[in-house]
C-alpha cells in the first residue's frame, strides 16, 4: 500500500501466519502496530510492536490510520471492518479483499521504484503479473529512467514537428511544460503556448513568412542571454531543428558562449506533409529513395551555388522541396529541362498538420498554375514522383 505509516496507529486483528506476514511489512515501513488476538503467534511478537491477547473490540480502532483483519473467522473480520468504517479508517480484509475499504497490492521493487499491482482480486493473477514486471524491470525493459527538469542554464532546441500540437514528440512537450522561456517560431506548434502559465517568457521570433521578428543573430543572442540568466530556455522550432531550421547556428552560438545545449528531433514537414496527404515517399516497385531540397534559391543558379537540379532532375526518386512557392514555375521548368518527363505526378501540400490543410495534385508541367490557381502559398511541401498518385 502506497501510505506513509511511519509513527502511525495501526491496528492488525490476528495473529495467525497472513497476521505475521503484514506485522513483517508494517515492521518495515516504520508503523505504530497493535496487533490484537486471543492466542498470539511467536512470530508476531517482534520490536516495536504492542500484542494484546484477547478478542478483538470496536474502540480498538480509535486513533487508529488503517485497520487489518486477518482472523480465520469472517465473523470477527467483518465486525472489523464495520468497526474502521464506523471511525473513517481504512481496512483491509484478508479473507475478501472486496469487503475491505482497502486493498493490499502485489508489490514490486527496484531501486526507488515501487509498483503495487491489484489483478481483479485474483491473486494468481496479481503476482503473476506482479513477477512479470519484477522481470521487466530487471531487465530493464521498462522506461525506469529518473524524470528530472533540465538544468537552468541551458538552452533545448525542440523540434515542434509540423503543427499539430500532438505530434510534438513526447520528450519536447515535457521540455516546454518545464521551460522558463519559450522562443518560438512561426511555424512551431503555437497551440502548445495557450497552456503555459504566466510566468514562461515567450518570445516570438516572426509571425509572417517575409517579415521577421527577430533576426537570426538577435535570437542566438536572446537564447544564449537567458540561459546565461540561470533559465531553462526552450527553441520551439516547426519540425525538425536540424533540418532547414538553422538549429545548427543556434547550436553553435550556444557552444561558443559555454552555454548547455541539446536537441530534440521533430517530425519534419518534409515527412509529414507528404504522410497527411496520403503519400508515401517511397513504395515498393515505385521509388526506392527521396531527395529533401530547398527551393528558396533560383534553380538557374550553377550546382556548386544551391541545389543540383540536373542532377535531381534525371533521378527517379522521390523529390521533396520545402520553400518552393515563389519559384515553383521555375522549379518545375529546371526538372522538366533536365530530363523528368513533364507528365510525372506533383503535388502541393499547403499547411499540412493544421485545419487549413490543403492538397493540390497536377502534373509536373501543372502543378505551379494548378498552385496558384488554389490559392496555395507558403508554408507548403511539393511532392515530385510516380508515389503522388500512388494511393489517391
Ligand atoms: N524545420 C522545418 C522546416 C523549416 S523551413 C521542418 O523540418 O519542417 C520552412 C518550410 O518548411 C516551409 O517553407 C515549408 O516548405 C515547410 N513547412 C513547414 N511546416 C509546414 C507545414 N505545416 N505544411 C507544409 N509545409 C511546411
Amino acid at each position: 500500500m502506497l501510505l506513509d505509516v511511519t509513527g502511525r496507529r495501526v491496528v492488525v486483528v490476528g495473529a495467525g501466519r497472513v497476521a505475521t506476514r503484514r506485522v513483517r511489512g508494517l515492521v518495515d515501513a516504520h508503523a505504530d502496530i497493535v496487533v490484537i488476538a486471543p492466542e498470539v503467534d511467536d512470530a508476531v511478537r517482534l520490536a516495536g510492536v504492542t500484542v494484546h491477547e484477547r478478542p478483538f473490540a470496536a474502540r480498538d480502532l480509535d486513533g487508529a490510520w488503517l485497520a487489518v483483519a486477518c482472523t480465520d473467522d469472517p465473523g470477527v473480520n467483518a465486525a472489523v471492518s464495520d468497526a474502521a468504517a464506523a471511525r473513517r479508517v481504512f481496512c483491509v480484509r484478508a479473507d475478501n479483499a472486496g469487503e475491505g475499504s482497502a486493498r493490499t497490492p502485489a508489490v514490486a521493487r527496484h531501486g526507488d521504484v515501487t509498483i503495487a499491482v491489484n489483478g481483479g482480486d485474483d491473486p494468481a493473477r496479481t503476482r503473476a503479473l506482479r513477477d512479470a514486471i519484477s522481470a521487466a524491470l530487471a531487465a530493464g525493459d521498462l522506461p525506469l529512467r529518473a524524470h528530472r527538469r533540465p538544468a537552468a542554464g541551458s538552452v533545448a532546441l525542440v523540434g515542434g514537428g509540423p503543427g499539430d500540437p500532438e505530434l510534438i514528440t513526447v520528450l519536447g512537450q515535457r521540455l516546454v511544460s518545464d521551460a522558463d522561456v519559450v522562443v518560438v517560431d512561426r511555424l512551431a506548434p503555437r497551440q502548445l503556448l495557450d497552456a503555459l502559465p504566466d510566468s514562461v517568457e515567450v518570445i516570438d521570433c516572426g509571425k509572417s513568412a517575409h517579415r521577421h521578428n527577430l533576426t537570426q543573430s538577435e535570437i542566438n543572442d536572446v537564447l544564449v542571454d537567458r540561459a546565461l540568466a540561470g533559465k531553462r530556455v526552450v527553441r520551439l522550432k516547426g519540425g525538425d531543428p536540424f533540418v532547414f531550421g538553422r538549429g545548427g547556428e543556434e547550436w553553435l552560438a550556444c557552444l561558443a558562449a559555454g552555454v548547455p545545449v541539446t536537441v530534440v528531433p521533430g517530425i519534419s514537414s518534409a515527412l509529414a506533409a507528404p504522410a497527411l496527404a496520403g503519400i508515401p515517399l517511397t513504395h515498393r516497385g515505385l521509388a526506392a529513395d527521396f531527395t529533401v531540397v530547398s527551393g528558396h534559391l533560383d534553380p538557374g543558379r550553377p550546382a556548386d551555388q544551391g541545389v543540383d537540379w540536373p542532377g535531381l532532375a534525371v533521378n527517379a526518386g522521390t523529390l521533396v522541396i520545402l520553400m518552393a512557392m515563389d519559384r515553383l514555375h521555375l522549379i518545375a521548368d529546371a526538372l522538366i529541362e533536365h530530363g523528368r518527363p513533364a507528365s510525372t505526378p506533383a503535388a502541393v501540400v499547403h499547411r499540412a498538420a493544421s485545419e487549413h490543410q490543403q492538397v493540390v495534385r497536377a502534373r509536373l508541367d501543372g502543378i505551379a498554375a494548378a498552385a496558384r490557381e488554389a490559392g496555395l502559398s507558403a508554408p507548403a511541401v511539393v511532392v515530385v514522383g510516380a508515389v503522388v498518385d500512388v494511393l489517391a
